[in-house]
């Protein structure tokens, strides 16, 4: 028996690289911005335990065009490499320094917030790059090198001068990418990818107008003076500590998520957990009514503040995507496509861990404040009961939040709701009849019938109401739902007996003929009204089940 190591040579890697490690080749930029980033974190991390002797000062990351030489630059501050470190951690295709890294410095660095993974982002500049050229000069004290490779195998690697530490990408931008050359282009992906990263990113200057001197004469100008143009803000409100953050701050983390919308968010809710495993973001409750869609602004998902994706579907529960805000985790895979998200065990995890934040949420809302939880009902109701369907977890610890408003605006949670009617409205066979009207207008007059009989009606009247309450049939004993509408009203044990109406049997019955007469449908009922307290002389009903299948 023989055995080998199989020989993956770069030049089959390669076109590999190009043709099918990201569907996205825009995403280069971010796999360099994360490098340049890593570098830099981890100089801060080797000052903070002392084994780096430098001035780390307030690094930056530069990106600039040049749009003439057709190159675009990716400068930082970081930690740079010798020329031993180019040859082990570029050469070698797939071996990850970031790993290396969090490896070495296990037990310090593990909250250093280091992006890097697989050991491939360096690799997608040849995406968008005929050649990349990497000028780099060690903390330690070392020469600069420079390695340049044209995407064959082949490089080259030499001495060269670097005054300052650090690293300075240079991809030289192809024929069919010149795209990356424009600055709105650039711009753009800076904005989706690197807003909330944690290193400064510089592009370009801004003018910006300083302060008038109070003694300042009236016509006076305002001075101007060019400054570094930041793009992104490092310190984003979901990595700052719950207790450092004011209502206000949340709403400003709201406009400068999504910088179109207008309406303050109903609720707030900021995850941040370390075991089993670590997450950190901040969910807001949209004011939805009764609006199922959110295309835009939807959940954004960051690895170390780097964006992943705001494509979720399939990666959080249905229910959440209607919720805005940010998840952040470093177990979510910065690398992979949506179908590996969807099927990755941590990003199950986390979800579900959400899933059971939100229901706790909700139930401490509730319990602090049930006025003003009762007010914003109506606009997260979807949410809830959304969630409650989909959701076997949420549908558990629901009865602490869930509300059931009747047609008079009271709110009841189930508890409260049973109590309330469990004298008065059960059937023959001892099941709770709930009553609901769907359209408070369109069904008035069998509301006001109902009402007159001493029965609450419910007013449910989210697009999923039909779900919900085949899923609480399904799951509480003994009870049963009506429309207002609905025959079952007739089969209510009622307590007191109605009055007996002004009319004789004869009248009834001759009423009776008359108005069935009128209905050609048989499946309707026709049922006569004490004439004092209700609004109709009678009502025509339909059996549940019927009305049901025209529903769903
Ligand atoms: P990963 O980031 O997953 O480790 P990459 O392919 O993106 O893999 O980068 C490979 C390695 O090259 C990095 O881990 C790091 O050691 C080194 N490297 C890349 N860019 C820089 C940089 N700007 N400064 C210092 N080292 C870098
Ligand atoms: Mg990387």
């Amino acid at each position: 028996m023989t055995k080998g190591n199989i020989n993956v040579s770069v030049e089959n890697i390669f076109p590999l690289i190009k043709k099918f490690l990201y569907s996205d080749h825009e995403i280069f930029l971010r796999e360099l911005i994360s490098n340049a980033t890593d570098a830099t974190l981890k100089l801060k991390h080797l000052t903070n335990i002392g084994e780096a002797n430098v001035d780390y000062g307030t690094p930056q990351i530069e990106v600039k065009i040049d749009k003439e030489g057709k190159k675009l630059h990716i400068i930082d501050q970081g930690i740079g490499m010798t020329g031993e470190e180019v040859e082990k951690y570029i050469n070698q295709v797939a071996f990850s320094g970031a790993e290396e890294f969090l490896e070495k410095y296990k037990d310090s660095a593990k909250d250093a917030g280091i992006i890097g993974h697989f050991g491939l982002g360096f690799y997608s500049a040849f995406m968008v790059a005929e050649k990349v050229e990497i000028i780099t000069k060690s903390y330690k004290d070392e020469p600069a090198v420079r390695w340049i490779c044209d995407g064959s195998p082949e490089y080259s690697i030499e001495e060269t001068d670097k005054a300052t530490r650090g690293t300075e990408i240079i991809l030289h931008i192809a024929e069919d990418s010149t795209e990356f050359l424009e600055e709105s282009r650039i711009r753009e992906l800076l904005l989706k990818y690197n807003k909330f990263m944690p290193v400064p990113i510089k592009f370009g200057t801004k003018t910006e107008t300083l302060p008038l001197p109070e003694d300042a004469a009236e016509d006076a100008k305002p001075e101007t003076k060019e400054v570094d143009n930041i793009i992104n803000n490092p310190t984003p409100a979901w990595t700052k500590a719950p207790s450092e953050l004011k209502d206000e701050d949340y709403k400003n983390f709201y406009r400068e998520l999504y910088p179109m919308q207008f309406e303050d968010p109903l609720f707030h809710i900021h995850l941040n957990v370390d075991y089993p495993f670590n997450l950190t973001g901040i969910l807001f409750f949209p004011k939805l009514g009764n609006n199922l869609n959110i295309e835009k602004d939807k959940i954004q998902l960051y690895q170390n503040q780097v964006f992943v994706t705001d494509e979720v579907k399939g990666i959080v529960p249905d229910f959440l995507m209607l919720l805005r805000g940010v998840i952040d985790s470093p177990d979510i895979p910065l690398n992979v496509s949506r179908s590996y998200l969807q099927a990755d065990g941590a990003v199950k995890k986390i979800s579900s861990y959400i899933t059971k934040k939100v229901g706790d949420k909700m139930a401490s809302l509730i319990n602090e404040n049930r006025e003003d939880f009762e007010k914003k009902w109506n606009d997260i109701k979807i949410v809830i009961e959304y969630g409650m369907i989909s959701e076997d977890k949420f549908y558990d610890k629901s009865d602490k939040f869930a509300l059931y408003p009747n047609v008079d605006g009271k709110y009841f949670l189930w508890s409260e709701l049973e109590e309330k009617i469990k004298a008065n409205q059960t059937d023959k066979d001892g099941n709770l009849v709930i009553l609901y009207a769907s359209d408070e207008h369109d069904q008035h007059s069998y509301v006001q019938a109902a009402k007159d009989k001493g029965y609450e009606v419910l007013l449910l009247d989210s697009p999923i109401v039909p779900h919900l309450i085949q899923k609480l049939e399904g799951s509480k004993e003994k009870i049963q739902f009506a429309r207002v509408d609905a025959d079952h009203i007739n089969n209510l044990i009622r307590k007191d007996e109605p009055v007996i109406s002004k009319l004789n049997e004869e009248e009834k019955e001759t009423l009776k003929k008359t108005v069935e007469e009128g209905i050609s449908d048989a499946k309707f009922t026709v049922q006569l009204e004490d004439l004092d307290s209700s609004d109709a002389p009678f009502i025509i009903t339909q059996p549940e089940f019927m009305r049901r299948m025209k529903d769903m």
